[in-house]
Order: structure tokens, then C-alpha cells, then sequence
């Protein structure tokens, strides 16, 4: 039997036939990374290979380690296999791996998702013989609401909490959901209404606007906490901030204000959310289970292998139509608050 295209080391996936990993979770002498989330960007890289938009976030996340870049769709040769990189659509410049030996193809998605989002390139299916998918969110349960409904109810959080005289923290991953939280916050039609100023961000998550700004992105103006007038300072506010701001000095300096996460892990934890008098809002940055199914039988792929996450049911429900699927195992970890 020939050697599988790509293979599972301890160090994460690896292509023998190019001699470079993708996302190892060790330092490698080459490794091309699929986006910038510490799950799967780590330092100590000899060389890293990315996609244009990912550069920059990557040269912040990890500086000193040398990014080159692989223009998107354009098939580069790399020893025996030709590799090219394809929209994900989970955060700024997250990439699809393609990787094709002796024309056979592989693809590693990456994390991805399919839903519509203003702040990052649109998703694009690529044909091929195995499909390697995360699953993070492999279960019946998890289905997305639309962001414009997510929106209108975080717009009415807001709306409420103001009423009350409270300050209102979204607590988003700095890198993907927070952009995308302001982006449909803002295009939504009573977003100038109950929005008022402009947002209050966290430190973290204005690095990450700045460097979606210098990358064309559209998002709209925000400001430190800093800025607030003096004669304002009491007045309720809108913020975003990374989970781990939440109870430090940072948010004290909200005054009083009601916080709420946005993930797509609110799913199972709303209920433990709202007896801690918290809520959550539905906005996931991973495909959902019918976004699953749907990517994969667009791939055309015979065979699919499963990481991340919760493979067994969908591995099940992929047999019984008739697919080659079986869990990948490997060295992976599970998504943390980036849901
Ligand atoms: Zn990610």
C-alpha cells in the first residue's frame, strides 16, 4: 500500500512527501499553519507558510518566527506533493490545506465554518479523495441561529441593561469573534440607535481590529476605556472584551454592568450561564452540524477523517450513508473559549 498523503505524528499532521507539518503543536522546521488561534499557531517554528491575510496576525501572535506566504488557490511544489491554500472562512485568512501526491488529493480543513461573515474570507468546497474536518461541534444539537437574529437580541441585552443603568461587557475571543461581533452589532438597522458612541474594546481586541483595519477589512470605530470623558464616566457603556477580562480591574472599571459571552458553546452551557445571572449569545466561529455534513459531501470525498472534538456520531452517521469515515486520533486538543 502506498504511503497514506498525510500522516499523524506525534507532533501533529505531517506530509512526507513535502517534508513540512500543518498546525504541529511542537516546534518543526517547517509548518504551515492554518490560522492564527494558539491552538493551532505555537512558537518556535523554523519557518511558518500561511495565507496572505494570516501573516500579519501571525507576526503579531508569534514575533520572530519567519512567515512566508502562499497566495490563496495558487498550487505550489513542494518535493514530490503540490500544496495550495483555500478560504476556511472561520477567522481572517484561515486556510484549507491542499495537498495532492501522485494525483491523489487530501485536504485538512482546519477550523472552518459556513456561515456568512462580514469579517473574514467566505468558505470555498474543495474537491478531493480525503477530507480531513474538525469536529468541534459534531452533534445533532448544534445549530446556528442567523448573526442578524443573534444580533437584534444582543441589541435588546443592551437596550435593557441601559434602562437599568448598567454597562454592558460581550465577552468574545480577541482574535475572530470579537471583529465579527462588532461587524454585525453595526450592520444591523437599530445598531446607531442602541449603540449610541462607539464601543468600548479591550487592549487585546484592538490589536486585532488594528490589524483587520490594515487588511481591508470594514469595521467600525471603537475606542479604550480611556477615552471615555471624564463627565461620562458614569454613564452605561457597550464593551468587548476576551473572557479571561471578565471580574478583573479592567471590567471594574465599567461600573456596574451585566457581562454575557458569545460562543458557540452556549449551546450546552447557557443553562449553568443563566443561573449565575449571566447569559450567552449563539454566534459560532465552527460549523454547525447541518454546516458538517453539508462541507463534506460537497468535498466528494470517499474517505473522511475526523480530529477535534466529538467525531464518534458523525463517523456513525457518515458510514451509514455510505462514506469511508473514521476518527483521526491524534494529538489534539479541544477547542477552548474559541467556540
Ligand atoms: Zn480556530
Amino acid at each position: 500500500m502506498p504511503e497514506p498523503v498525510i500522516q499523524v505524528r506525534p507532533e501533529g499532521l505531517y506530509v512526507p512527501a513535502a517534508d513540512l507539518h500543518i498546525d504541529p503543536r511542537r516546534a518543526v522546521r517547517r509548518a504551515i499553519i492554518t490560522h492564527a488561534h494558539a491552538d493551532h499557531a505555537r512558537a518556535g517554528h523554523g519557518r511558518i507558510l500561511a495565507s496572505p491575510t494570516s501573516r500579519a496576525l501571525l507576526e503579531h501572535r508569534l514575533p520572530g518566527t519567519p512567515v512566508s506566504v502562499l497566495p490563496w488557490r495558487t498550487r505550489h511544489p513542494f518535493g514530490k506533493a503540490t500544496i495550495s491554500l483555500h478560504p476556511a472562512g472561520h477567522v481572517l485568512g484561515s486556510a484549507q490545506v491542499r495537498v495532492e501526491v501522485d494525483r491523489e488529493t487530501w485536504v485538512v480543513s482546519g477550523d472552518y465554518k459556513r456561515q456568512a461573515d462580514p469579517t473574514c474570507e467566505t468558505f470555498e468546497s474543495v474537491p478531493c479523495d480525503t477530507f480531513i474536518t474538525e469536529a468541534t461541534f459534531a452533534l445533532p444539537v448544534y445549530r446556528w441561529p442567523e448573526p442578524a437574529d443573534v444580533a437584534t437580541d444582543v441589541l435588546r441585552w443592551i437596550r435593557h441593561n441601559r434602562d437599568q443603568g448598567r454597562s454592558s461587557l460581550l465577552l468574545a475571543y480577541s482574535l475572530g469573534k470579537a471583529q465579527r461581533v462588532l461587524a454585525e452589532l453595526h450592520r444591523h438597522p437599530e445598531a446607531q440607535a442602541v449603540l449610541g458612541d462607539p464601543v468600548v474594546v479591550h487592549d487585546a481586541v484592538a490589536a486585532i481590529n488594528q490589524l483587520y483595519r490594515d487588511a481591508g477589512i470594514d469595521l467600525p470605530p471603537t475606542r479604550r476605556i480611556e477615552d471615555r470623558p471624564t463627565g461620562e464616566r458614569r454613564a452605561p457603556i457597550v464593551a468587548i472584551a476576551p473572557p479571561a477580562v471578565d471580574g478583573s480591574r479592567w471590567a471594574k472599571r465599567l461600573g456596574v454592568h451585566d457581562h454575557a459571552f458569545v460562543s458557540g458553546w452556549m449551546r450546552i452551557r447557557g443553562i449553568r450561564r443563566r443561573r449565575a445571572a449571566s447569559r450567552g449569545f449563539l454566534l459560532s466561529d465552527h460549523a454547525d452540524w447541518p454546516g458538517l455534513l453539508r462541507t463534506i459531501e460537497e468535498s466528494g470525498a470517499r474517505r473522511v477523517l475526523v480530529t477535534h472534538g466529538r467525531p464518534d456520531v458523525l463517523v456513525r452517521v457518515l458510514r451509514e450513508r455510505g462514506v469511508a469515515a473514521a476518527p483521526l486520533e491524534g494529538p489534539w486538543e479541544p477547542a477552548g473559549e474559541e467556540g
